[in-house]
């Protein structure tokens, strides 16, 4: 950031950075924008004057402050404002450098210079997250090599003026382009980032009455320069800023100045601030730095040759400030970001109530979250980096060390139950899932783990219950067996007595009495039978037989019977076979023939009107086995529909008032399910109210191969029923 002029006198430097006008005048009244640009105009004039004045004073001037000024206004406040740039520059050259406004060299300049600035200003301001501050090292290193090839671009450019106006010869361009690139870079390096970190922000709240998001987030940045907090803070603060005055002193000033080359002393202060206070502190002491150098450059002039090697010293003192700087706020951001995230964790954690693990493939514990240690076997600080076999048996811990080791291999996330005696016996259901890792091969799961004590023991408490009614009703099925049992010996005694004394020579209002005595006896021991049936299904004493027989004939058999009661009310009962229908089966008979007598009976009882059908079809034939579909049609009283699956339930019947009027226990359907369930079917019903009711049934039987000749007749007969 020297030009290196030592050669030329201030009036014969060509006009360093000028700029153009435009829209800013055509904005609405805004006295902060007016006060802006007459400051901005008013301080270019003034820090270029400056470098005029050092540069005579010294025969050099270190840096170009006018041109960090300019870049900051244009990626701080917008590219509007470039055409303020303009007019400072043309200002700047009539007023410092007195070239006469019609002359091209002033319009050429100033002109390149706002347009090469407000190029750069886009560029940053699109590419690189600039709009405040450079939030990353990345960013940084962008800005810097940006900045650095534009700036050369235009001093190279910018330089031609000086040749063109006869100010130098074209022998001394190269000295001169490179005098204003450094001088140049150095400005945006230490004077823009400061700029734009401490006043754009504020400029641009007066300037649109808010503050962007960005620059807010800045305000409260955890950097310390702009808050000395606390006593010991401000003598850090204090120390810091004498560490640059002591740099500067020692040496530029100081009696070892002379003999030794000490600007490396620079770079203690920048590193000690960039440190402690990230980029703003970074970029303030850069600044006081580079500006200190003018003073000291005043006070205590320098050679040519160590002007020249401060001057690059200068550069990278910058560039160093700015990416340490930048490097530390990154930090500082992660840390705070880190500190953040755990909160929130440890927020998370205290509503969902749950302890969380991070365990390694091994079982050690990494990480523990929660908000209530005792559901920990031991405190939190003994458990970290510990393997957790140390503290749960084996019987607890190899179970999930086996999951870990599967959930790492497959990723799938998985549950386990286990218990931990603390110090009262406590389960848990925890849930494992992989933590990824940066390189695809994780090492560790993260296991979260919700205290289910309480509904475990509702869980066990219930199984008990459970486990007690199963067995309760199990004695209750298994008395009521024992009972039909022991009832059937007398019933049959007083049915066989009242037959005999049938036969005797009786009055009739004695056989009146005796045969009503016989017809209660009947369906006492009807009802005695289905609840021996019943308790035999439910206590699985039930066995199917298995022998052969002719499926036509059991039908004639059964239906013939049923028909004589279908007969004694008005109905008819009619039954069909398909012909696919295979004739020799291998089965249970008898217990084909109670389900269909169940359902014929059913039919008959809530049925007053009309006819009853029953209906064979084959369903699935194979070369052992078939699967046949049995329906039985009424034209009764239907059931409605939510009672439909309740009557397959014991002691259950669709209306309470059947009972009263047609009589029976509800045992009927619920024998049946369980019989065809046993002959590997299942039953339905299709039913509507006044409609009538169809009832289906499956039953598999196996089948016998012989010749098909015995069958037709039998069938043919039940077919004209
Ligand atoms: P029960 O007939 O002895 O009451 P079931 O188990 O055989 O017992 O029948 C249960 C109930 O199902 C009957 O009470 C009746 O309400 C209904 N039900 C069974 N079959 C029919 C049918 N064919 N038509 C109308 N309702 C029926």
């Amino acid at each position: 950031m020297l030009k290196l002029f030592q050669h030329k006198s201030a009036s014969q430097q060509a006009p360093p950075n000028p700029g153009t006008g435009g829209a800013f005048f055509t904005w609405g009244f805004n006295p902060w924008r007016v006060l802006l640009g007459v400051t901005f105009i008013g301080l270019h004039l003034l820090l270029d004057r400056e470098s005029v004045v050092s540069r005579v004073w010294v025969g050099t001037d270190a840096w170009y402050p006018p041109a960090g000024l300019e870049l900051a206004l244009l990626i701080g406040l917008g590219l509007s404002y470039a055409p303020l740039i303009f007019v400072a520059g043309f200002v700047t050259s009539m007023v410092n450098y007195h070239l006469s406004p019609f002359g091209a060299i002033i319009w050429y300049v100033n002109g390149l210079i706002a347009l090469s600035y407000a190029a750069m200003a886009a560029v940053l301001r699109r590419y690189i997250r600039l709009d405040g501050i450079l939030r990353s090292l990345q960013d940084v290193f962008r800005y810097i090599f940006f900045v650095m090839a534009a700036t050369l671009a235009l001093a190279f450019g910018g330089a031609l003026s000086f040749v063109w106006s006869d100010k130098i010869s074209l022998h001394h361009y190269f000295a001169a382009a490179l005098n204003w690139w450094i001088g140049d870079s150095v400005a945006l390096f230490c004077l823009s980032p400061f700029l734009l970190v401490y006043v754009t922000p504020w400029l641009k709240s007066r300037l649109t009455g808010s503050i962007p998001f960005e620059l807010r987030k800045l305000s409260t940045d955890t950097d310390r320069w702009s808050k000395p907090r606390d006593f010991q803070n401000s003598l850090e603060f204090l120390a810091q800023g004498a560490s640059i005055v002591a740099a500067l002193y020692i040496a530029l000033g100081s009696r070892f100045a002379g003999t030794y080359q000490l600007f490396y002393l620079f770079f203690l202060p920048i590193i000690w601030i960039a440190v402690r206070r990230g980029v703003r502190g970074a970029t303030a002491a850069t600044l006081m730095l580079n500006v200190g150098t003018i003073f000291m450059l005043r006070i205590f002039p320098q050679s040519l040759t160590r002007l020249v090697s401060l001057q690059i010293l200068m550069l990278i003192v910058s560039v160093t400030g700015l990416c340490l700087g930048t490097l530390i706020t990154e930090r500082n951001h992660a840390d705070r970001e880190l500190r953040e995230s755990e909160g929130r964790m440890q927020a998370l954690i205290s509503t969902i109530d749950e302890v969380v693990f991070e365990f390694d493939v091994n079982g050690i514990y990494k990480n523990i979250w929660t908000t209530d240690e005792t559901l920990l076997i031991r405190p939190k600080s003994q458990l970290l980096g510990r393997h957790a076999s140390e503290f749960l048996s084996p019987d607890i811990i190899d179970p999930i060390l086996k999951i870990f080791g599967e959930v790492l291999e497959t990723g799938k996330r998985q549950s386990v139950e286990y218990s931990l005696p603390l110090p009262v016996k406590t389960w848990f259901l925890a849930r494992v899932s992989v933590i990824p890792s940066s390189d695809g091969r994780p090492t560790s799961v993260c296991m979260t783990a919700r205290d289910i004590t309480t509904s475990k023991l509702a869980e066990e408490e219930l199984r008990r219950t459970t486990q007690a009614a199963e067995s309760a009703s199990r004695a209750k099925t298994e008395f009521l067996a024992n009972m039909s049992h022991e009832l059937r010996t007398p019933l049959h005694g007083i049915l066989g007595m009242t037959d005999l004394v049938l036969d005797t020579t009786l009055t009739p209002e004695q056989r009146e009495y005796l045969e009503m005595v016989k017809l209660s006896s009947d369906s006492l021991l009807g009802l005695l039978n289905g609840i021996l049936d019943f308790s035999k299904v439910e206590t699985g004493k039930l066995e199917l037989e298995n022998i052969e027989f002719l499926l036509s004939e059991r039908l004639f058999q059964t239906l013939k019977i049923m028909q004589f009661r279908a007969e004694e009310k008005g109905l008819e009962l009619s039954w069909h076979s398909d012909a696919g229908v295979p004739e020799h089966l291998m089965g249970d008979p008898a217990r084909l023939r109670q389900v269909l007598t169940n359902l014929v009976g059913n039919a008959i009882k809530f049925t007053e009107h009309g006819e009853i059908t029953v209906q064979v079809q084959a369903r699935e034939l194979t070369q052992q086995t078939a699967e046949l579909h049995f329906r039985v049609q009424d034209h009764g009283i239907g059931i409605p529909s939510d009672k439909h699956h309740l009557i397959f339930d014991a002691f259950t019947q669709a209306d309470s008032s059947t009972t009263r009027k047609y009589g029976g226990t509800g045992l009927g359907l619920a024998i049946t399910k369980r019989l065809v369930e046993l002959m590997g079917g299942t039953i339905w019903v299709e039913s509507e109210p006044g409609q009538g009711s169809s009832f289906h049934f499956t039953a598999k039987f196996g089948l016998v191969r012989t010749p098909a000749s015995v069958v037709p007749a039998l069938l043919a007969q039940g077919d004209m029923l």
